[in-house]
């Protein structure tokens, strides 16, 4: 087992990895930047580092002043949370050359999984269904209308380094697509460096649904079944929960069983998400994320697993925790992503967080690293908190949650604790039934 593990990251992710630490009995090193000099994860840690000025450039992704401060503090390994450094191959190859562990999949994984387009190819080779669309990239030359004509409009144009939701353009109709190829191919120019673009047919009314999986870098893997995260505004979820209200423990089983499969093929290392869209019962591959992300307490919640425990463990040499028999659905788990954001605008609200009761009770979790008084810094991502429910069934999880959402005060900024105060008293979100887009018709005011 790892001796000292030094967190390269910040906020409640930084506290999660610094709690699962803490239970393996694992020295911690926070590091920060000068904005965040007293946030939480510094606090708790066992040491911590100041690495850099507030821009992220500048600090979390500063790969020579990460090294330097496992250097100082003779870490042995890093983990990278997610965002910032956790899916970038180069990073664990340096820490390798460094003699230091890079808690995370296997370098040669992370890179394919990088690129959309080889993460399809290779999905496809696997025997994971995947979206209709063209095998490689196009360009404006290529004949990317033909592929487009083939797959029938309208179409998506995607970035093959895309993530966040950017460089991903619709196409409606024929007249649309070239200039919906290079305004993506922009798009992803400016955000990755990279204006690679492939088409995907667009498809109308999808559940976003991925599959948690979990692999020991030697054969064996097992999948902790799904999530359903459709409630997304931007490309961006916003509330994610698992069981998914429409997959049958038939279709988990399937899917399920397809990822694990494919995972043991891989040799896959440590935890994983197998991204898919589903539609009228099948499932289409989109993509697949190397890394812990941000929605795992849901499955963690229904599963008893600790994601982040385990993956520590694992890259430390250790054995999958359970084989896939011994896995039990234990009720109902809903995530929602408490946003330093106006409800109604999205506009962020970073400041100072002048009052502050989180909700408690049997069935309540809490992912934050805020406290009264703290004051939420412009320069990163607006997330306030994770407010994770569980029930026996997603009757109880709901009614756990109103009352929950009800009793968390945050004061001093702006968050969307509103917008799920009101979903969660929803006909469509009470009764399970919607899809990707039905959030953003929901704020137009344009929802059926
Ligand atoms: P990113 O890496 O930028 O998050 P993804 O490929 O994971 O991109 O897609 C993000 C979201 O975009 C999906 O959850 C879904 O809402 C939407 N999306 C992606 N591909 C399609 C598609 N072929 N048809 C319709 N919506 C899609």
């Amino acid at each position: 087992m790892f001796d000292k593990i030094l967190i390269a990251n910040r906020g409640e992710i930084a506290l999660r990895v610094l709690r699962a630490c803490k239970e393996l009995g694992i020295s911690t090193v926070a590091v920060h930047s000068t904005a965040d000099a007293d946030a939480m994860h510094v606090r708790l840690a066992d040491e911590s580092v100041c690495i850099g000025p507030p821009p992220s450039k500048d600090s979390y992704l500063n790969i020579p002043a990460l090294l330097a401060a496992c250097e100082i503090t003779g870490a042995d390994a890093v983990h990278p949370g997610y965002g910032f450094l956790s899916e970038n191959a180069r990073f664990a190859e340096i820490l390798a050359d460094h003699n230091l562990h890079f808690i995370g999949p296997k370098a040669e994984h992370i890179r394919l999984m990088g690129d959309k387009i080889e993460a399809k190819k290779t999905a496809k080779k696997l025997g994971i269904p995947v979206v209709p669309g063209s095998d490689g990239g196009v360009g404006p030359d290529d004949d990317a209308m033909a592929i487009a004509q083939e797959i029938g409009f309208p179409v998506l144009v995607k970035a093959a380094a895309g993530g966040g939701g950017r460089g991903m353009k619709v196409a409606r109709t024929a007249d649309d697509l070239a200039m919906a190829i290079s305004t993506a191919g922009n798009e992803a120019k400016a955000a990755f460096g990279d204006a690679s673009v492939y088409l995907e047919k667009y498809l109308q009314k999808p559940r976003h649904i991925e599959i948690q999986v979990l692999g020991d870098g030697r054969g064996g893997a097992i999948h902790l079944g799904e999530r359903d995260c459709s409630l997304q505004r931007r490309h961006q979820k916003v509330w994610e929960e698992s069981p998914s209200p429409v997959i049958t423990p038939e279709a988990r089983a399937r899917i399920g069983g397809i990822c694990a499969r494919a995972m043991q093929d891989m040799k896959y290392l440590g935890v994983g998400t197998i991204e898919f869209l589903y539609e009228d019962g099948e499932f289409y591959f989109i993509e697949m994320n190397t890394r812990i992300q941000v929605e795992h307490p849901v499955t963690e919640m229904i599963t008893g697993i600790d994601l982040v425990l385990e993956q520590i463990r694992i890259a430390a040499g250790g054995d999958l925790p359970v084989t896939q028999d011994d896995i039990v659905l234990n009720g109902h788990a809903i995530e929602c992503r408490i946003n330093a954001e106006n409800p109604v605008t999205f506009r962020p609200s970073p400041g100072k967080i002048s009052r502050y009761h989180p909700p408690g009770g049997l069935g309540v979790r809490i992912d934050s690293a805020v406290f009264q008084g703290y004051t939420i810094p412009p320069y990163y991502d607006s997330l306030v908190g994770k407010l994770i429910v569980q029930g026996k069934t997603r009757g109880e999880c709901l009614m756990r949650l109103r009352r929950a959402l009800d009793e968390m005060v945050v004061d001093g900024i702006e968050t969307t604790l509103p917008l799920f105060r009101a979903l969660v008293r929803e006909p469509a979100i009470i009764d399970g039934d919607y899809h990707i887009h039905w959030l953003e018709q929901y704020l137009a005011g344009t929802s059926a």
